[in-house]
């Protein structure tokens, strides 16, 4: 099979089970993947890290033997998870197209390093998910080890699987979208794809996510399918079956990142100059607001007085939020009250220490 190129389609999509647990069924799965004419890779788990031990942990190196055969019937690429450099080296040995660094091991520096010392000289294409908690620079960092070793920065990709957060959410792994953003500014021609599948944990939210990662200019997605969900080994709510796989890609709306028409030209930068304005009035009022709130500490400290002054803020939050005239989230308000507040208490706090 020819080398795989990572950046020649776009969008990448990418699906497979969670886990191969026996030839059929990856043999099952792989091919009624590709019978949907929509999938240009596929993926499977062999080595699974689990969060509990006595959970499937993967089927181990058969597994690539199983891949390697839907590879191929199916004339598609393959791509696995590998953990330390035991499996790249497996992995290596069967010719898989794609190796992918998961979350739980993007975590670990020595792990990285580990996988990347077994990688030094490969073409392949890597993949590194972000790591399980929300920590740009680590997973910056695994990029680094890989480059660090030789590995050309157009074989290096990223996935995008969300992060583990405290409290509740409708995700398992929560999107928070910011900061792929911020990663993807870090690495602005580096191929960013998006997993769905371990960002919702549960088949319902599959499009929603999809269609949002389309619609933040993500260059590919990674989804999970298994050919009978609820029986799946590992990750069973968030999988769906092949021909569910093709109808879902299919439906999502990969938009144009521009069009050339005048008149939306025209008007688009018609709206930009108000926003440009708007924000401009917004800081300038910011401005005052903080003069305003340096007088008062001014005046707490002549009068020896606290900064905090019990029951004001929930009164200012609560008329803010409580305002029928605005049209914005409640979410959307508190942050933005929080974020003056902090900075207000923080300037108080400078002038009373004067
Ligand atoms: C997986 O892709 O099956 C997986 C284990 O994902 P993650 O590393 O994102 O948890
Ligand atoms: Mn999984």
């Amino acid at each position: 099979m020819e080398k795989f190129n990572l950046k020649a389609k776009r969008p990448l999509i990418i699906s497979g089970p969670c886990s191969a647990e026996t030839e059929e069924q990856t043999l099952e799965t792989c091919k009624r993947l590709a019978a949907t004419g929509k999938i240009d890779v596929l993926r499977a788990g062999i080595w699974k890290p689990r969060t509990k031990p006595g959970s499937f942990e993967g089927v181990g190196i058969k597994g690539l033997a199983w891949l390697a055969k839907a590879r191929e019937i199916t004339g598609l690429p393959i791509a696995v998870e590998v953990a330390t450099s035991k499996h790249v080296e497996n992995a290596l040995e069967f010719d898989v197209d794609i190796l992918w660094i998961g979350a739980r091991t993007t975590v670990n520096p020595f792990s990285v390093q580990d996988i990347a010392d077994a990688l030094r000289g490969t073409d392949k294409t890597i993949l590194i998910k972000n790591p399980m908690h929300p920590d740009i620079d680590l997973w910056a960092g695994a990029v680094a080890r890989l480059t660090n070793v030789g590995i050309d920065i157009n074989n290096i990709g990223l996935i995008h699987r969300g992060f583990s957060h405290f409290g509740n959410s409708k995700f398992r792994n929560s999107p928070m979208w910011h900061l792929v953003v911020e990663m993807r500014n870090r690495f602005p021609d580096m191929p960013m794809i998006c997993d769905p599948s371990h960002i919702c944990g549960c088949s319902e939210l599959l499009h929603e996510v999809s269609q949002q990662a389309a619609d933040l200019r993500f260059d590919g997605l990674i989804l999970e399918s298994h050919i009978c969900p609820s029986e799946a080994l590992s990750d069973a709510a968030q999988q769906i079956v092949p021909e569910e796989m093709g109808e879902l890609i299919s439906s999502i709306n990969w938009r144009a990142d521009s069009v050339d028409s005048a008149d939306y030209l025209k008007e688009l930068d018609n709206n930009r100059q108000q926003i440009d304005q708007i924000d401009s009035e917004l800081f300038y009022l910011l401005n005052q607001r903080m003069q305003v709130a340096d007088k008062i500490g001014a005046l707490k400290r002549d009068n020896n007085v606290a900064i905090l002054q019990g029951g004001r803020w929930n009164n200012i939050v609560d008329k803010v939020v409580g305002s029928k005239k605005l049209n914005l989230s409640e979410p959307f308000i508190r942050t933005i009250l929080e974020a003056i507040h902090l900075e207000s208490i923080s300037r108080q706090n400078e002038i009373m220490n004067k």
